[in-house]
């Protein structure tokens, strides 16, 4: 990404408003309290670092946890905001908010943290997200046995219909507007849409399109993701396009091995809806599904070269039968 990219990504977070959305997204906000207020044994004494603190909600959760010191790290002006907000709650002597970006930062006498807060994620998890960020941040600075919250996030696709692209406009007012949609569809293709998604319009069971592990993974493990798969049908319905969702999850330290986590940030179709909604991919041209029938499909995700944050999603129609698994497959893996 070249400079200019990054002023203008920055200023954005400058827009009280874009602070506004996040703050008023309480699934958000509540799965990052409860990850952090109900480890308060993890977080007592910790010392933390937040990636892109923003308006310091996350940082003040952890000073609410019990940590030692916290450098709540934001490259934009809300950096200011930010220090008046701790001071509001009374953290000035824990939470040390630094106007940085976290590429650019070096913490005296080379200090290490136990745990990295973030909120990186975008729309689909990745686009125009901060992961690259925080990654840089977790290899430069978190000791070695440190944690990362959240700690894994997957991303998910299932069939689906879209009504509100394709089912209201044979009579809009009177006029018919079919063709209209059919060309709004066409622009939706490259260009996917962000919508809130009723869970009766999945057709088909979720499959895994990607899992990030924070502690573990490089950057350019992400480049390109790409996958085919069939899924059956699970109802009689239109096939109008794919839907993507992710969940984090964060460390839990209740729970015993295999356990899972009950510290996640869940936005399917069929949690409460956060600000980040659903990602759907339009097909042009609706199919009709039976119930058990095989969809195929392939999904591209592809990091852009000229602008890092962003990614290029490219969706192809398979033939079901011309792939190497045949039959309809609910299970979870990417390639099963
Ligand atoms: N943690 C806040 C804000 C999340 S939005 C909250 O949960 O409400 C992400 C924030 O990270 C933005 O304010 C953005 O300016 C900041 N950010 C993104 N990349 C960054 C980087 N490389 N260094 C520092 N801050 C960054």
């Amino acid at each position: 990404g070249t400079e200019t990219d990054n002023s203008e990504y920055f200023t954005s977070y400058e827009d009280l408003d874009v602070h506004k959305i996040m703050l008023e997204d309480k699934p958000r906000n509540l799965a990052y309290k409860k990850a952090i207020l109900e480890n308060k044994d993890y977080f007592k004494d910790k010392i933390v670092m937040d990636v892109g603190c923003g308006t310091g909600i996350l940082s003040i959760y952890c000073a609410q946890a019990g940590a030692k010191k916290v450098y709540a790290v934001e490259a934009s002006n809300i950096a200011k905001l930010a220090k008046l907000v701790v001071k509001e709650n009374g953290f000035e002597n824990v939470i040390e908010v630094i106007q940085s970006k976290v590429e650019n930062l070096t913490l005296p006498g080379n200090i290490k943290v136990d745990a990295i807060v973030s909120e990186w994620m975008g729309f689909y998890l990745l686009h125009e997200g901060m992961l690259d960020s925080v990654l840089y941040a977790r290899d430069k600075f978190l000791k070695d046995n440190g944690q990362m919250f959240p700690d894994s996030a997957v991303i998910y696709v299932a069939p689906c219909s879209v009504p509100t692209l394709y089912n209201k406009w044979d009579d809009v007012d009177g006029v018919s507007m079919k063709v209209f949609a059919k060309h709004l569809r066409k622009s939706k293709h490259s260009k996917p849409e962000i919508i809130s998604m009723n869970p009766e319009d999945l057709l088909g069971h979720e499959i895994t399109l990607s899992w990030v592990n924070l502690k573990d993974d490089e950057l350019s493990d992400l480049d390109s993701i790409s996958i085919q798969h069939v899924v059956g049908a699970n109802k009689d319905g239109l096939y109008q396009g794919l839907c993507i969702w992710f969940v984090c999850k964060f460390p839990d330290f209740s729970c015993t091995e295999d356990e899972e986590s009950q510290y996640v940030l869940d936005t399917s179709p069929k949690s409460p809806v956060t600000h980040w909604k659903q990602t759907v991919i339009v097909l042009p041209e609706e199919l009709e599904v039976e119930e058990g029938e095989p969809i195929a499909f392939q999904l591209d995700m592809e990091k852009d070269r000229f602008s890092r944050r962003r990614y290029n999603l490219q969706m192809t129609l398979l033939d079901p039968n011309a792939i190497e698994h045949p039959q309809p497959c609910s299970c979870d893996m990417t390639k099963c």
